[in-house]
């Protein structure tokens, strides 16, 4: 069964640390052992899993991608968000995350963010619980 989050991101490249939201998704289904499937459906935004003990991790993750990819760089794109389409097809857009005893088994510095790169916009998450 797959529900629908919607999360609110804050400025043009944000990521949202959607933890308690997903574990209170996986408690409302009732599925003690399994696996949780995490999925944006953007082609602007995406999901990752990554340090949540040392918030200058995500911030140095920003700072990179944004050299990676810079904002303006002579794409052809005419809706003049390339910068965005490239940086989520780079994180990615979905993470999966075993189930065991109701919990899920994120390593002791790990959060799942979503990550957007053409916001701030309301976002929406698909999480599927699977037995
Ligand atoms: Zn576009």
């Amino acid at each position: 069964m797959t529900t629908k989050l919607l999360v609110e991101t804050r400025s043009q490249v944000d990521f949202v640390d959607i933890d308690s939201l997903v574990e209170d998704t996986v408690a409302t289904q009732g599925i003690t052992d399994g696996v949780c499937h995490v999925y944006v459906p953007h082609t602007t935004a995406g999901i990752t899993i990554n340090e949540n003990a040392d918030p200058d991790v995500k911030r140095d993750i920003i700072t990179e991608l944004n050299k990676i990819v810079p904002f303006d760089d002579g794409y052809r794109h005419v809706e003049g968000n390339s910068a965005a389409h490239i940086k989520a097809s780079i994180v990615g857009f979905s993470v999966s995350v075993p189930i065991e005893s109701g919990r899920l088994l994120l390593g002791t510095w790990q959060s799942i963010y979503l990550c957007e790169f053409d916001g701030p916009r309301r976002r929406s998450v698909l999480v599927t619980v699977l037995s």
